[in-house]
């Protein structure tokens, strides 16, 4: 094969694979946001089925290695687009190769069983009745490491899948200096008599909706190139760079949920819309990595729009729809907005003790795939780790191991990029300081300097360069989870005088 097949061949592939996913992500979008009628929901799975098999296809056949080979083999000169092309697709054959067809095949069964099995086991409290699944599941995912292949420890072969270069040795560190340094402010911020003035009462939906062109203004999302809906469970697709398309969940009892999520969703989407656009035929119109999709995320959430500057800017939006607001001042939001304290489930965290939920998911998963304990062991150790680390135990399973469905679905090694990519996030606001003034812009509410940097250090990269290789481009280092630390350390300390 000479270098101009190779090219055509790709280029042919991921092009096909771009209009693949974009159809799979209108057909998503239609039904979480209108539904599907019930009586077409077999028809419906066996389209996203049989799309899902065409993407598996053009990826898994031999023209698709023999180019990456091809062009691996010219290595020197490729240009940096080429050569990160030719990378993503030779790692994904890979990848797909590396797994025998019998097992992959047993192993969507078992995740579809598992998951349905999983709803009415938590709806029970009944752990028993997962467990059998979990122990496949588990065994499944051992012998996956093998598969994928790993130089320490098994985990380092699942860690890596779902953010790139992440491995045991890295996450110890990470985690390490959360326990040291985090958990004991938040035993501290617990035992503390003083609390902080809540949002509490009912706010009409109507009324929330209003402020929504506002925020999502005010995070950089462009609204003529996407479109927003209300599901369950929020989130962000992506059909193309010019039609990214956010969801939220609105609560009347609740006021900063859909608030924050949104911002959470724009995050993302801000991200996917920045992208250059010759990146498309290359197929790296896309994140390295999940960890630091969601650094995007969690930098708007948390550390631009969970600051006092930024209660400055909401207060009075807030007040034009509710008179609630009428006696509150920036101070009292600014705490409101922080409130942190040791809780039991994960997706209902607060900033400060959210990455404590992920550690003990984290020690868990390690110690499984090191085959150093077993399924039935978990709600029991899970417990403990929960008093251990958070200072809070699970009075039953249904709000302790039974509450994500990630194990049923197979998604082991997940979690720690959640925690991960928020100290990306950290890291990167910590370099874009240095030339931006973050706390004006937020005060201003302009913050087109602050996209402006991420555009050019971040969103504009794509999948080009590795995480690793990201943030050491954009902020001059290595990963360094200091900057994570420091940043919570800080932020609470003052905010509960502790
Ligand atoms: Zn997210």
């Amino acid at each position: 094969m000479t270098k101009l097949q190779a090219f055509d061949v790709l280029f042919r592939k991921i092009e096909a694979v771009r209009h693949i996913s974009a159809a799979l992500a209108v057909i998503n979008w239609d039904a979480l946001t209108t539904g599907v009628p019930e009586k077409s929901l077999p028809a419906h799975g066996a389209t996203m089925g049989w799309l899902s098999g065409e993407l598996f296809s053009l990826i898994v056949s031999p023209d698709s290695i023999e180019s990456v080979e091809t062009l691996e083999a010219l290595d020197s000169e490729l240009t940096a687009n080429e050569r990160a092309m030719t990378r993503e697709v030779g790692r994904r054959y890979r990848k797909l190769m590396a797994v025998p067809p019998d097992e992959f095949q047993a192993f969507n069964a078992l995740a579809a069983q598992a998951q349905t099995v999983w709803e009415t086991a938590r709806a029970k409290s009944d752990y028993d009745m997962i467990l059998p699944y979990y122990e496949k599941m588990f065994d499944y995912q051992r012998r996956l490491c093998d598969w994928y292949g790993y130089s320490k420890h098994p985990y380092d072969a699942l860690l890596d899948d779902y953010e790139r270069g992440a491995d045991v040795e890295t996450l110890d560190r990470f985690f390490g200096a959360l326990r040291e340094k985090i958990a004991p402010l938040v035993k501290k911020i617990g035992a503390n008599k003083e609390k902080p003035k809540e949002i509490e009462g009912l706010f009409d939906i109507g009324k929330q909706k209003k402020l929504m062109p506002w925020l999502t203004d005010f995070t950089g999302y462009d609204r003529a190139r996407g479109k927003t809906g209300e599901v369950e469970h929020p989130f962000c697709t992506t059909i193309n760079r010019h039609d990214v398309r956010i969801t939220t969940k609105y609560h009347e009892d609740n006021l900063l949920s859909a608030l924050f999520s949104t911002i959470h969703e724009s995050g993302h989407a801000v991200y996917e819309q920045n992208m250059a656009e010759e990146l498309e035929r290359y197929g790296l119109a896309d994140t390295p990595s999940m960890g630091v999709h969601e650094s995007q995320s969690r930098l708007y959430e948390n550390m631009l729009c969970r600051s006092r500057a930024f209660a400055g800017r909401l207060l009075p939006k807030l007040r034009e729809q509710f008179d609630y607001f009428s006696g509150w001042d920036e101070d009292a939001l600014y705490r409101a907005i922080n409130i942190a304290r040791p809780s039991l489930i994960r997706i209902e965290a607060d900033e400060l003790t959210y990455s404590l939920h992920i550690m003990v998911r984290y020690e868990l998963e390690k110690a499984l795939m090191a085959g150093e304990i077993q399924a039935a062991e978990l709600p029991g150790l899970w417990a403990d780790k929960y008093e251990e680390l958070i200072g809070v135990r699970p009075e039953n399973d249904a709000v302790g191991v039974l509450q994500d469905v990630h194990w049923s679905g197979g998604a082991i090694g997940y979690f720690p990029t959640y925690a991960v990519g928020t100290a990306y996030g950290a890291q990167f606001v910590n370099a874009m300081r240095k030339t931006v003034d973050v706390d004006g812009c937020l005060e201003k509410g302009d913050l087109a300097p602050v996209n402006g940097w991420l555009k050019e250090n971040v969103h504009r990269h794509g999948a080009v360069l590795l995480p690793g290789d990201l943030l050491k481009q954009a902020t001059g280092e290595p990963f360094d989870p200091k900057y994570y630390i420091d940043y919570l350390g800080e932020k609470f300390t003052d905010l509960y005088m502790v």
